[in-house]
């Protein structure tokens, strides 16, 4: 399943490839993959005639900014329509220090907005949410069908953007003009701070895991609590933290708790500068896949020796997910 890395992967990809090309058609090859607007014609309609201004990332959410094709100059330079909506944007700080480059790709790509930035666009949002299996590829228009192409969306230059997903459960919205996104990919409204932003300090974990009852290992899982971390980032990170996955919020020590805090940025980067993990069929834009999975201290690696002490990697089953740990490393 991909998870904040891929996703953030997939994002960038997006954003070098998409924009400032008119969406000429499409084709909807299974209806259920299209959440809102309930008619599958209605969505290639609204979407036909505009070009994709920007992807951004939330969560794990895809979300691009619609304009209308051709966009006049002053439309290119904000869609929303005001230099407020992008000096906003442009505002926006890390609290974490992470290095210069990293923090220049992060800007200058597709970080996101803050939350609560995604208003209404002129010309709509297209929202995208792969889920367990989906893969958004940019392909010549005469690449042979997989057997699980879902959605077609078709570019000026016979590209397409194609939405691939075996299991289904990928969702694809299309956010009306002068619309809220969260109006219409509610799920948005249910998400937690992003791990990159300043509202997530160490501060902030201790209040949301201060005297729970639930394992570390859910609470990570949590996407209220922070948006983007899935079943393998959470191993990895509790793993970089020495911390047991079944540790419950109220034992967590306040030193613990900042090895998490830190442990999560540390980890995200480092899959995000690799590119995204090769645990699950996750393919980037170009579908190749990303190379996190030769450095997984524990995620999949199961009776195989823990990379800093030999022990076998043991496996149990935590929050309804098998969760991987070293049991000499994590106390
Ligand atoms: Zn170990």
């Amino acid at each position: 399943m991909p998870e904040l890395p891929e996703v953030e992967t997939i994002c960038r990809g997006l954003n070098q490839v998409t924009p400032d090309r008119e969406i000429v058609g499409g084709d909807v090859l299974l209806n259920s993959s299209i959440a809102r607007p309930i008619s599958a014609t209605d969505f290639l309609a609204k979407l036909q005639g505009k070009s994709i201004f920007r992807w951004y990332r939330r969560g794990k959410y895809l979300l691009a900014e619609l304009s209308q094709f051709p966009a006049g100059e002053g439309e290119r330079e904000s869609a929303r329509g005001g230099d407020g909506e992008m000096g906003r944007w442009g505002d926006f700080r890390f609290q974490t220090p992470i290095d210069s480059q990293l923090d220049s790709q992060l800007s200058a790509s597709s970080f996101p907005l803050p939350p609560g930035s995604f208003g209404p666009s002129k010309a709509g949002w297209l929202g995208v949410h792969l889920r367990m299996t989906g893969q958004l590829l940019w392909v010549d228009r005469s690449e042979p069908l997989p057997k699980h192409a879902r959605v077609r969306l078709f570019f000026e230059g016979n590209k397409e953007l194609r939405f691939v997903d075996q299991r289904t459960f990928g969702q694809m919205w299309y956010v009306p003009a002068q619309t809220e996104v969260a109006n219409t990919v509610t799920g948005l409204k249910l998400l937690g701070p992003e791990p990159f932003s300043e509202e997530f300090t160490t501060a902030y974990l201790t209040r949301k895991l201060h005297r729970r009852r639930r394992s570390i290992k859910a609470a990570l899982l949590d996407q209220s609590l922070l948006a983007g971390l899935g079943n393998i980032y959470a191993d990895e990170v509790l793993f970089v933290s020495g911390i047991l996955p079944a540790t419950l919020g109220a034992d967590l020590t306040a030193e613990q708790i900042e090895r998490i805090h830190s442990a999560i940025i540390q980890v995200l980067q480092k899959a995000i500068e690799s590119g995204g993990t090769t645990f699950s069929n996750y393919l980037n834009v170009q579908g190749v896949n990303g190379n996190y999975g030769g450095v997984a201290w524990v995620y999949n690696r199961t009776g195989q020796p823990c990379r800093q002490c030999s022990s076998p990697i043991e496996r149990i089953r935590l929050a309804a997910r098998s969760t991987h740990f070293c049991p000499q490393c994590q106390h």
